[in-house]
């Protein structure tokens, strides 16, 4: 590799450290739409929490809750916070249900890079979802065509059990 490629490689390794460094609150866009310094189309908001639009819905309707403090993800917010952010999340989606009549309203949340996450504070997606419409998981090839042994089942639920909840 020439000094110019690897000088380029690692930039960009940089600027993907950077972007999933969890103490940037600086740079989160999420923070600057609590501090209301970059525009959004606000749904509600109280002292704990803002629900806005998505700015690249998947579909018509998908809108995001965050908590206003900085939180990454789900491994690092206290479970008081997180109790009072699932009644807002409950009471968003059924607003959106209501206002919209979809046919269901997806919940989701990415916690790390590997799960889909690109904004490193914390959100729950609500995506009204409709049969047709362009949105939805991606399955393995072979999916479905037979269950999970019993005993790999019971080995991953000890060792989930047994593993700690705590951040
Ligand atoms: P993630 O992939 O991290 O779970 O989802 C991040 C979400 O944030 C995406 O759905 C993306 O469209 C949304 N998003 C990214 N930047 C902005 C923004 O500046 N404003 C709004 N309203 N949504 C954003
Ligand atoms: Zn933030």
């Amino acid at each position: 590799m020439r000094l110019a490629q690897a000088s380029s490689v690692a930039a960009n390794l940089l600027s993907l450290t950077s972007v999933s460094t969890p103490d940037m609150s600086d740079d989160c866009i999420f923070c600057k739409i609590v501090k209301g310094e970059i525009p959004s189309s606000v749904i509600f908001e109280d002292e704990i929490s803002v629900a806005f639009m998505d700015i690249f819905p998947v579909t018509k309707g998908h809108c995001l809750l965050i908590p206003k403090e900085h939180h990454v993800n789900l491994f690092d917010i206290d479970l008081e916070l997180l109790a009072q952010l699932s009644k807002r999340l409950a009471e968003l989606t059924r607003r959106v249900n209501n206002a919209l009549g979809p046919e269901g309203v997806l919940n989701a949340v990415a916690n790390g890079p590997g799960a889909g996450q690109e904004v490193f504070h914390l959100h729950f997606h609500v995506i009204p979802r409709n049969s047709g419409d362009p949105f939805g998981f991606k399955f393995p090839p072979n999916y479905r065509d037979e269950m999970a042994p019993r005993d790999e089942l019971d080995n991953l639920a000890s060792l989930i059990s047994e593993a700690s909840p705590a951040m």
